[in-house]
């Protein structure tokens, strides 16, 4: 779901114009940023699901995706980023990480714990709705649309009538971009 993430990236972008849109892009994958030295280390692991392509995977990150450890990072990240572009932006930035965890509680399997580690053995979570393709496929594409409108809205209201151009270019290329992190989503 890396496109569903950044889409609502470029939504909040829209909102919150002071706070730069890398940082909020890298704010939606932040969790999945610290799950990959975890996962080369072997403290968090990826299995596949027989015969599945699109969101085929139990995800054992039982650190950077249970409930709490996504918390810590949502309020370490929203922290740095209000030092940064103050309180709005942080409040902007720790909302967009934890985001993360929500958007995907609602496709993962069963395999989100809530203590970081599992600890407590409390049951896994997770909506599993990536086992319905067609319908997290459709929840994605809204997220980029929305995300892509929004941005482009954005752009265009605070560009002066002779960058319109420019305006209309960087709203195309999000989307274009959003697109195909959605295509290279359903096909990888
Ligand atoms: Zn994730």
């Amino acid at each position: 779901m890396f496109a569903g993430h950044f889409g609502l990236a470029a939504a909040v972008k829209a909102k919150t114009p002071n706070v730069p849109l890398w940082a909020l892009m890298l704010s939606t994958q932040l969790l999945d940023i610290v799950f990959v030295p975890l996962l080369l280390s072997g403290a968090e692991t990826l299995e596949a699901v027989a015969g599945e392509g699109y969101g085929g995977s139990l995800i054992h990150a039982d650190y950077t995706h249970s409930f709490v450890g996504a918390l810590l990072l949502a309020f370490l990240a929203g922290w740095g980023a209000g030092k940064l572009w103050g309180r709005r932006g942080g409040v902007a930035v720790g909302s967009v990480v934890f985001s993360h965890w929500l958007l995907d509680l609602l496709v993962h399997r069963a395999d989100m714990p809530l203590f970081p580690g599992n600890a407590g053995a409390f049951p896994l979570l997770g909506l599993g709705l990536w086992q319905v393709p067609t319908v997290s496929i459709v929840l994605e594409s809204a997220l980029v649309l929305i995300g892509a409108v929004l941005y482009y809205r954005s752009v265009a209201s605070a560009a002066e009538r002779s960058r319109r151009g420019w305006a209309i270019a960087a709203g195309g290329i999000m989307g274009l971009l959003l697109t195909l992190s959605l295509v290279t989503d359903v096909l990888g």
